[in-house]
């Protein structure tokens, strides 16, 4: 458990599971030290929850579900997976069993600056890592894109898109996307709550091809319209972040860039290394 306590904010990492009896310690603690209807001991109960994996803010049911409220009665109105959360404590959107838990108890009149949470600081780390990825593999293959394609892929509106886009697997464990279409490229987005490729690959089990082939067709893009780059972005609980890349010229005699590290083996055994 990681805890950080400045200017009566506290921030908590812990297991998911672990919640409601951290949560029982600090309504302790925090009765103790300022009476049982002070203000700070209410704060507590209106603390935010969040996914250390995607950073997902969970909603009052999840909540509520992890600390039993719905095991001996069932309520109606409230999801199954709001009811499975509070049993499994794994996040339905990345499969994370980590939360970052929130809690803020400024004095009535003090008035308190906004902060930038550990979200939006690793939003800007991951944008970074993008553009990154993108410099480089234009510096190894300077056919694949125009500086006009270049400059779209990795402009601040594009990269709000990526690292803000709701594109987490399924609940039943299936990559989703978010698209973006700008002038000369379709942006696909997909986001996985791991940076360990070989569990990216899980989440396609037929292989990469046939998935970002499923992606194009979704995303209702026709053949030789615009170029197309997929983005998958891994966040893992521990902050760490992964980028993968295909890119898809409109013009078809171009090779495409393969994400390497995303093909089944035997897709590799098929292709050279692109990427
Ligand atoms: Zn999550």
């Amino acid at each position: 458990m990681a805890a950080v306590n400045t200017r009566r904010q506290v921030v908590l990492h812990v297991r998911t599971l672990d919640y409601p009896s951290v949560q029982h310690a600090l309504f302790g603690r925090l009765s103790d030290e300022y009476g049982a209807t002070s203000y700070e001991l209410r704060a507590l109960t209106s603390a935010t929850l969040s996914c250390a994996g995607c950073g997902w803010a969970f909603p009052g049911s999840y909540h509520n579900s992890l600390l039993g409220m719905y095991r001996s009665r069932p309520v109606v109105g409230i999801s199954p997976a709001a009811v499975e959360f509070g049993d499994t404590g794994i996040c339905p959107r990345c499969q994370g069993t980590e939360i970052i838990l929130q809690y803020q108890c400024p004095r009535p009149t003090e008035v308190t600056k906004p902060s930038s949470g550990p979200t939006s600081t690793r939003q800007e780390r991951a944008s970074k890592l993008i553009v990154d990825h993108v410099e480089r593999v234009v510096k190894d293959r300077p056919d694949l894109m125009t500086s006009v394609a270049f400059r779209e892929l990795t402009s601040t509106d594009t990269l709000d898109f990526i690292v803000n886009a709701d594109a987490w697997p399924s609940p039943d464990g299936h990559i989703t996307f978010r698209a973006k279409r700008l002038n000369q490229v379709i942006v696909l987005v997909s986001l996985v709550g791991t940076i360990d490729p070989s569990r990216i690959r899980n989440l396609m089990p037929a292989g990469y091809l046939p998935e970002l082939d499923r992606l194009l067709h979704e995303s209702g893009l026709r053949p030789g319209e615009l170029d197309a780059a997929h983005v998958v972005l891994g966040l893992d609980a521990d902050g760490r972040t992964a980028v993968h890349l295909a890119y898809l010229p409109a013009q078809r005699d171009i090779t495409f860039l393969t994400p390497w590290d995303l093909l089944s083996d035997q897709e590799r055994n098929r292709g050279s290394k692109t990427s």
